[in-house]
């Protein structure tokens, strides 16, 4: 059984990983770009190693946790993270007490007594979602212009869904707990190499399968065969190749368009742009988020601060997020942070910026229904497998991720099984 795994991110690296290690070579692994990773990728600058936007590792899947700290060298780390909101900074993730004494007295009392007083609100999108967890003075403080920010549409216009899986709603349990993936307070990030380290080290355990500079342009179902003829574009050629079976990392709008379902589906594109400082530090923090919906910056990594083993002792880079980009540019983006009195102009050596076309994807109202629509169509390609964050259009890290690579690649695993135990011995003989 031949298998085409479409895109070398986390998720098709994952899935390539578990066959190999269960000792199954049928698999060819197709990457448009010169690097692996995708979002989960790093590269080097100015002796930095920069990821695309803050990335940690959290888990609480011991087995997962496991496997991925036996493929690189990881440290456990405290979580420093902060929110700026009107002017203060306040801790990461929201904590209503702190708040409350924050923005006394003017905020405050509206705070707290929306908190203590909240509705309950039908659970039909995430303002909704928000307002019953945490009253309408944090929703109207943090959640409602953050969300706005992120995804460019209105809070009431974005899916319940989704607003359950970036809160965690998980009950009371986890807020006790505060040791949930939103209210973690440790996690792992590799030694060295940036968060790229991981998907580094699951490429090397399959390079030989991997064409990179490889990028899909079209697929078909096979018209006498029960798989699909992908063409592929590379070095300015192109080439067709039959798979029996395909995993796709690929978005999902992508590759249902070209077997003949278009989708309304959304994503939102990203700039990160990269300061190179001229101090050791800005900040003690990890990451930080900007609330305030006059700044269009989202949220802020200085990388320094995950591992700070090879960077140079005397300058920091700052990684900053924006999402609603009408009128960007990288000055807009300097004076934002010299308002927040991070930085002097003078102190900004360089900068650089990269661009993600499908960042997140965007959950609005119709997200719902156009899942339905796919599982029904997706039910007649039982030989497709979607897999990560585009490609089954679904908030994951990827520690989530690795998890559904362990498992499509066991239902390839068991796929093959048994279409060796039909097969006469002679065939399987040759086979092996
Ligand atoms: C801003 C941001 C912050 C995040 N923070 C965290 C975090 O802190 N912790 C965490 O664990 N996760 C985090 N994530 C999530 C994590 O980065 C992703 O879930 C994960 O990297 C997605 O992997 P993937 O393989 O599904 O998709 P991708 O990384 O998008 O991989 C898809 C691959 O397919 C390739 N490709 C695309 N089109 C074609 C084509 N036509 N032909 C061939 N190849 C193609 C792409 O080049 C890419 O390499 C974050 C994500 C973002 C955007």
């Amino acid at each position: 059984m031949k298998i085409g795994i479409l895109g070398a991110g986390f998720a098709g690296l994952s899935v390539g990983y578990f066959l190999k290690k269960s000792g199954c070579d049928s698999f060819e692994l197709f990457e448009s770009s010169d690097v692996v990773g995708g979002l989960a990728r790093s590269f080097k600058w100015h002796g930095f190693d920069c990821d695309l936007a803050p990335h940690r590792l959290y888990t609480d899947d011991d087995l997962v946790r496991d496997e991925l700290l036996s493929l690189t060298d990881m440290s456990q780390m405290r979580r420093h993270s902060q929110i700026f909101i009107r002017g203060k900074w306040i801790q990461d993730p929201v904590n209503a007490i702190e708040v409350i004494l924050k923005f006394l007295p003017r905020d405050s009392f509206r705070i707290a007594w929306h908190y203590l007083f909240r509705q309950k609100n039908p659970e039909t999108n995430f303002e909704n979602l928000v307002l019953n967890q945490f009253g309408k003075g944090l929703n109207e403080l943090f959640f409602k212009p953050y969300s706005e920010k992120l995804f460019g549409i209105p809070a009431d216009e974005i899916s319940a869904i989704w607003g359950k899986r970036k809160l965690r709603v998980g009950g009371l349990k986890d807020i006790i707990r505060r040791n949930s993936r939103l209210y973690f307070k440790d996690f792992y990030y590799p030694v060295e190499n940036g968060y790229g380290a991981i998907a580094e080290a699951l490429h090397a355990k399959v390079k030989s399968h991997v064409q990179r500079n490889t990028r899909l342009i079209n697929i078909e179902k096979s018209m006498d065969r029960a798989g699909y003829l992908c063409t592929f574009q590379s070095d300015g050629k192109s080439f067709q190749e039959y798979f029996d079976v395909i995993v796709s990392s690929l978005p999902i709008t992508l590759l249902l368009g070209w077997l003949g379902k278009p989708l309304k589906l959304r994503f939102q594109s990203a700039i990160q742009t990269y300061f190179l400082i001229d101090k050791p530090h800005v900040t003690k923090n990890h990451w930080f988020y900007i609330s305030d919906s006059h700044f269009k910056i989202n949220r802020v990594a200085e990388f320094k601060n995950f591992a700070d083993r090879n960077a140079p002792q005397d300058k920091t880079v700052l990684c900053c997020e924006m999402t609603n980009t009408d009128d960007y540019s990288v000055e807009n983006v300097q004076k934002e942070l010299q308002s927040l009195g991070l930085i002097h102009p003078e102190e900004i050596l360089d900068s650089k910026i990269v661009k993600i076309p499908h960042a997140y994807p965007i959950y609005d109202l119709d997200y719902e229904n156009q899942m339905e629509e796919i599982k029904a169509f997706c039910a007649r390609h039982p030989n497709v497998h979607f897999i990560g964050r585009n490609a089954q259009f679904l908030h994951q890290d990827v520690d989530e991720i690795f998890a559904s690579g362990m498992n499509v690649a066991e239902q390839l695993l068991q796929q093959i099984n048994s279409i060796e135990a039909n097969l006469p011995e002679e065939y399987v003989k040759i086979m092996n």
